[in-house]
């Protein structure tokens, strides 16, 4: 009997990994070992208890968090992990429709629509039922869809609660929406939980399977799950219930996604029997970074305490900075994390930069680029975004299921092979006219004396098209999966269309890239790795992008920071009308939200933690000034520095050297922000998309934060130095006239 894995655990940790007997809730703080908590759990259950890894279910908020808790497990509990069923809610559904969907009319070889198709259907339902886009935006009407699913809401179930004209349109393309699905043979992501509800619901015989087969089940991250998730964990758990799920209701913050916390609390209702745990012990933070946490959370109104404390240091003090605007502010990070690197005492990847929206990556990666600083952009670039993958995909997704219109439009003429628009819309309309799907038109065009009346030219092109892919269908049940690549690749013409782009190189080592993903299905047999392969590119999520042993700073949005830890964390924008978000300052849950928010984010750090905010910010295309976050007010001064940390240890040449280094490897390397081509005049040095090594840092005479005089605009303080073409660009910020963007060798300024 193996139970010295439980030594690495506390106390209460240990009985949370022991009660193996019914339903158990785990209620606790940030840092305070949940996911540690289920990952010794699965490994006690099957090291000491003797489960069959077979009969394991746990439910992880990401696919990368499947990722680290199974190489945890690797270590744990040897050669268990592939028999455990491990993944987010999205895999595991994936998984059971594919084997079992045919019960409910899903064909195996069904795809997942991302958000990029759906848009599309969306677009092309509206044209054939008449809704005008500019009246009713696809993206409100897909949030809407989207909203009804994760309720379990049918368009008819929808249609019994509708009030609104705006709720009536959305009926309609919700019922048209779903009819188009179906003909593409394709579901969407809220498709994969409400469909595996509905299977279990109309097929008692395979919920039973599986109700028999999952005998433990973990779920983590529970308080963000919605509905439907909510109802899976009680179908599976419904014959063993033995299920726990851990979760915290502070770090609640994907009520916009329809997650609900209050299935932590309908949990207790439901099972009445569970038996509940708290973990008090925080292990990730210092004491100061957790008393921050505790100061900005205690102002929620709706939440049950939860007790926190750590044993670990008080450690540094929160760095409170303001910067003059949001380019000061990125350049304070920027050259912060340099700094530090260069220090010796964290490495460029130990750190993270958070913000609230998106939109708020551009300047900060502007910054990384000017300073030659490596970072890594968690959203945005998104590979499986790329067009280079999305075309070679959409010819594997095609290949797997003809029935796949949107698909088959994104390459049925990329390479070019003569299929003009207009002919394209003349074959769906022949295709509608007698209710075939794109796929079987071209068959029928191809095969059958019933031709399209297109010109003799169209029809050879779409002969040519659909000959192809027939070979390939035939193709793909005899070849390996990297042999199907090839063959693709090779008889599409793509490869060699892609050699005559601009970036040919970048797109070719992102194909590459897409290969090796390949690689990993190819010793299953053909049909099987295609599905599997298909299916994980559908999974993939921002943060599983996010590759952990390359260097970089790491730029992610609060949200997607969710579970994870850094040493160094700096939290930028902390402004009322940022965070808080301004769509928050009108509604008091919206506010609660965006609190939890900044504490999840807070208590994303290890060891230091800056938490940033400028003065005057351009939001949306005009400047703004803001005030502080109200959640900065609640924060105990004394935990609190205004200033940056003194050195941590001398610049050492070699600390330098090895960015240096660094930097020039990460040029080779396809970099990140090769689609984001700053946009401002301030632009950094880009070239081909790639940052140039720059004469960092970069003004020969002033640098940020230097007081300097100007004959005309009087005293003001440098703000930033850019090198432009045989010159430098200064922003000064004046006393009497604010903002100035000079040129050095005109602009007679002098230190003072
Ligand atoms: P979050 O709420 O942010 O998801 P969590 O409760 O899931 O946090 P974990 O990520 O499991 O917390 O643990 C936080 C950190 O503390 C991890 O680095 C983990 O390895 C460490 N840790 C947890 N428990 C212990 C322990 N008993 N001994 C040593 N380290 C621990
Ligand atoms: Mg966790």
């Amino acid at each position: 009997m193996n139970t010295e894995l439980l030594n690495a655990l506390n106390p209460d940790q240990r009985k949370a990994v022991e009660s193996i007997d019914g339903p158990v809730l785990i209620v606790a703080g940030p840092g305070s070992g949940k996911t540690r908590v289920i990952t010794y759990r699965i490994a006690y259950l099957i090291n000491v208890v003797g489960i069959r890894p077979y009969h394991i279910l746990a439910v992880t908020f990401t696919n990368k968090a499947a990722r680290e808790m199974k190489e945890r497990l690797e270590k744990l509990a040897p050669g268990s992990i592939k028999d455990i069923t491990m993944g987010t809610f999205h895999s595991i559904c994936a998984g059971i429709l594919r084997r079992e969907g045919e019960a409910i009319g899903i064909n195996r070889d069904f795809v997942i629509f991302d958000a990029d198709d759906q848009e599309k259907l969306l677009k092309r339902a509206a044209e054939e039922i008449g809704v005008d886009p500019k009246k009713f935006p696809l993206k409100k009407i897909a949030s809407a869809i989207s909203h009804a699913k994760s309720q379990l809401q049918t368009p008819e179930r929808f249609r019994d609660k509708s009030h609104s004209y705006f709720d009536e349109i959305v009926v309609r393309m919700y019922e048209h929406y779903e009819k188009m699905l179906r003909a593409n043979n394709a579901v969407d992501f809220d498709d994969l939980l409400l469909k595996t509800v509905f299977l279990f619901q109309r097929q008692p015989s395979v919920l039973k399977r599986y109700q028999e087969r999952y005998v433990h089940i973990m779920v983590d991250e529970f308080q963000d799950t919605n509905l439907v998730q909510y109802e899976l964990v009680k179908q599976l758990s419904g014959h063993h219930r033995n299920i726990a799920v851990v979760g915290d209701p502070d770090q609640s913050i994907y009520s916009w996604r329809a997650a609900d916390l209050r299935n932590v609390f309908n949990f207790e209702r439901d099972f009445p029997d569970r038996s509940v745990h708290y973990l008090e012990q925080n292990y990730r933070s210092t004491d100061t970074i957790l008393q921050v946490a505790s100061g900005i959370i205690a102002d929620n109104r709706e939440r049950k305490e939860i007790k926190l404390w750590t044993q670990n240091e008080p450690g540094d003090k929160v760095c409170l900075i303001e910067a003059y605007n949001e380019q000061e502010e990125a350049q304070i990070v920027v050259r912060e994390a340099e700094r530090m690197s260069a220090s010796g005492k964290y490495r460029l990847a130990d750190m993270a930069v958070l913000y609230r929206t998106n939109a708020q990556s551009r300047v900060l990666e502007e910054s990384f680029i000017h300073y030659g600083v490596p970072y890594k952009l968690v959203a945005g670039t998104r590979f499986y975004e790329r067009r280079e993958v999305k075309d070679l995909v959409a010819y594997f997704r095609l290949i797997h299921n003809p029935a796949d219109s949107v698909s088959l439009m994104r390459i049925i003429n990329v390479p070019t092979r003569g299929i003009g628009d207009k002919s394209i819309v003349d074959m769906q309309a022949w295709a509608r006219q007698r209710d075939l799907t794109l796929w079987q038109a071209l068959e029928a065009a191809s095969s059958s004396d019933d031709k399209p009346p297109l010109t003799s030219r169209a029809l050879a092109a779409f002969d040519h098209f659909y000959r192809l892919i027939q070979t390939l269908i035939e193709d793909s049940r005899q070849l390996s999966l990297l042999q199907l690549f090839g063959e693709i690749l090779e008889r599409s013409g793509y490869q060699l269309y892609l050699k005559t782009q601009p970036d040919a190189e970048e797109r070719l080592e992102n194909i590459a890239e897409l290969r090796t993903v390949a690689e990993q299905f190819n010793n299953l047999p053909s049909g099987d790795a295609l599905s599997f392969f298909l299916e994980s590119v559908s999974l993939v999520s921002d943060v599983d992008n996010l590759k952990e042993n390359e260097g970089g700073v790491t730029l992610i949005t609060l949200h997607q920071a969710k579970g994870l830890e850094f040493p160094v964390v700096f939290i930028v924008g902390m402004e009322e009308s940022v965070l808080p978000h301004f769509r928050s300052l009108e509604d008091p849950s919206q506010m609660e939200e965006e609190r939890r928010l900044c504490y999840v984010g807070v208590t994303r750090a290890r060891q230091r933690l800056y938490l940033l905010r400028a003065f005057r910010r351009s939001m949306m295309g005009s400047s703004k000034v803001n005030e502080p976050s109200r959640f900065l007010g609640a924060i105990r001064s004394d935990l609190t520095t205004g200033s940056l940390p003194k050195a941590d240890a001398p610049k050492t040449q070699t600390g330098v050297k090895k960015i240096y280094e660094y930097s020039t490897r990460q040029a080779q390397t396809p970099p990140r922000m090769e689609t984001r081509r700053p946009a401002t005049s301030m632009a950094p040095v880009v070239s081909a998309g790639r940052p140039v090594k720059s004469d960092r840092p970069v003004a020969p005479l002033f640098k940020t934060g230097d007081q300097v005089s100007h004959p005309i605009f009087g005293d003001g303080v440098v703000i930033s130095t850019m090198p432009v073409k045989n010159d430098h660009e200064i922003v000064v910020s004046f006393k009497t006239v604010g903002l100035k963007k000079l040129l050095l060798s005109f602009a007679k300024l002098t230190k003072g």
